[in-house]
């Protein structure tokens, strides 16, 4: 298909911009790096994953620094009255919030083909249910700081 594609097309190698028309090998013959053929979209739709994304970048960034606060806070308290078991719970929750914030953001990153793939309408409600999963996880993050 790429000996084809390539038969009458002026085409530039990606690496060194060198003419690659009629070319008969997957190779580029100038700088010999291999060549495919792909379909590729300049309009993605991308606006509804980046939504979530966002949604779930926010709790993970924002209870990341906290939890790096509360560490370093933890690590200069250790041995003196400052420190207590409330605040080992505080810490264990925002890590944990993190972490869940991390993974989630993970998740929604390698799996961006498939949520592409949805029609608009299930894209949409995809994002409502992420949303609502971050905000409750920073709802959870809350209580606890107001409980302790
Ligand atoms: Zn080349």
């Amino acid at each position: 298909m790429l000996r084809e594609f390539l038969i009458g097309r002026d085409i530039d190698c990606p690496r060194c911009k060198y003419n690659l028309r009629d070319c008969s090998g997957t190779f580029c013959p100038e700088c010999g790096v291999p060549l495919e053929l792909h379909v590729v979209s300049a309009y993605q739709r991308l606006g509804w994953w980046l939504v979530g994304f966002i949604a779930l970048a926010t709790p993970f960034g924002f209870n990341l620094v906290l939890a790096l606060i509360a560490a370093y806070g933890a690590w200069q308290l250790r041995s003196s009255w400052g420190w207590n078991d409330s605040d080992s719970i505080l810490l264990g929750v925002l890590c944990g919030a993190t972490v869940i914030a991390g993974v989630s953001l993970l998740i929604h990153t390698f799996r961006r083909g498939s949520f592409l793939r949805n029609p608009p309408r299930v894209q949409v409600l995809k994002t409502i249910a992420t949303i609502v999963f971050a905000a409750a996880l920073q709802a959870a993050v809350i209580a606890a700081f107001k409980r302790l």
